[in-house]
């Protein structure tokens, strides 16, 4: 079900419980700002998700609200979890999805990087 992005974070979204260590995830980098890990149902070779440790339900609130250290660094991780992962000769994509139109699904903020394969054209039409 997409999430409305508009709502009020909620802490008991998969990605806060993934934060807090409550499950597990097949980590790739942390620092103080982000947390990589694997996608659970990748749909790429590579296919890693990005996501800020603040507590963001999407880019809008995110670009609107976070202070500039946090923006860095999530900026600085995604590029350097791609570079890391060897994408950069062949090239990758990063993609956000916000809100209901996106078909976002999970109400905490998070970067696809995916690439390993032709990625094929930006959407469907
Ligand atoms: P989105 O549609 O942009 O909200 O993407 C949510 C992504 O989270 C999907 O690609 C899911 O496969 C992925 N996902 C959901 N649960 C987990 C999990 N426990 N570990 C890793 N990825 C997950």
């Amino acid at each position: 079900m997409p999430i409305d992005a508009t709502q009020p974070y909620d802490d008991s979204n998969i990605f806060a419980r993934i934060l807090r260590g409550e499950i597990p995830s097949n980590k790739v980098y942390e620092d103080d700002n982000v947390l990589a890990f694997h996608d659970i149902n990748p749909l790429a070779p590579v296919h890693i998700l990005v996501i800020p440790r603040g507590a963001y339900v999407s880019w809008d609130d995110f670009s609107e609200t976070a202070p500039e250290v946090e923006i860095a660094g999530l900026t600085r991780a995604v590029g350097k979890v791609a570079r890391d992962a060897g994408l950069v000769e062949r090239g990758y994509r990063v993609l956000a999805n916000v809100g209901p139109d996106s078909g976002q699904e999970v109400p905490h903020l998070h970067l696809h990087i995916f690439g390993g394969r032709p990625l094929g054209p930006m959407l469907a039409r």
